[in-house]
């Protein structure tokens, strides 16, 4: 891998399969891990704290965000989304990569903070199929359904600001898309530093 983790962020609408990937891409890449979010909306069915989110009050995120706990957050549908910093800062330090699944809004301000973490968008074939997806899960009502799908809409027009779409038609190549896509990011010159110093004293050359 690269000299440092790599920050990588994932968004793209509720239902393109971000979470799924996110866990086979785990399971691929051993180095790579996922920050558990904080939220203040409640648990669905078989969510569980510290592993899907941690679930706090309003009173208890706000308290946070004051401290400048959140590498970002952000109000999601009537919601609060953050990612608690300090975790995130340690694993890069020792070297780990670290997925983030958030929103668009979060990722603007990652990209603000860190010009170097990698911003994937995923997206699904299309507004039909999303749909589908999103009243095949059966976790959320009609209302919140649509509130994603217009959600979804005003999102795809900012996906330029990423570096990668990768559309999730089948699960298994939009994995294998994102492997390849964090596999060539750790080669690139730029994070391999070290590396790079190594090698030139192994061929008595100097580095420029
Ligand atoms: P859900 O309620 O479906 O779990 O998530 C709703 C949206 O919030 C998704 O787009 C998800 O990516 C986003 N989200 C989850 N965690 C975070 C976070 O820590 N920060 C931000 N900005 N968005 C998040």
């Amino acid at each position: 891998m690269s000299d440092r983790g790599i920050l990588i962020v994932l968004s793209g609408p509720s239902g393109a399969g971000k979470g799924t990937i996110c866990a086979a891409l785990r399971q691929q890449m051993p180095n790579l891990v996922y920050s558990v979010s904080m939220t203040t909306r409640a648990p669905r069915v078989g969510e569980e704290e510290g592993v899907s989110y941690f679930f706090r009050d309003k009173e208890e995120f706000q308290r946070l965000i004051k401290e400048d706990a959140f590498l970002e957050y952000a109000q999601v549908y009537d919601n609060f989304y953050g990612t608690p910093k300090q975790h995130v800062m340690d694993l890069l330090a020792e070297g780990k990569s670290v997925i983030l699944e958030i929103d668009i809004q979060g990722a603007m301000q990652v990209k603000e903070r860190f010009s170097e973490a990698v911003f994937i968008y995923i997206v699904p074939p299309s507004l039909d199929i999303l749909s589908n997806r999103l009243r095949d899960r059966g976790t959320d009502a009609a209302d919140v359904i649509d509130k994603r799908l217009s959600k979804a809409s005003s999102e795809l027009a900012l996906a330029h600001r990423y570096d990668y779409i990768v559309v999730n038609d089948v699960l298994p190549d939009a994995v294998e898309k994102v492997a390849s896509i964090l596999r060539a990011e750790a080669c690139k010159i730029k994070r391999n530093k070290e590396k790079i110093q190594y090698i030139y004293k192994q061929y008595g050359g100097k580095k420029e």
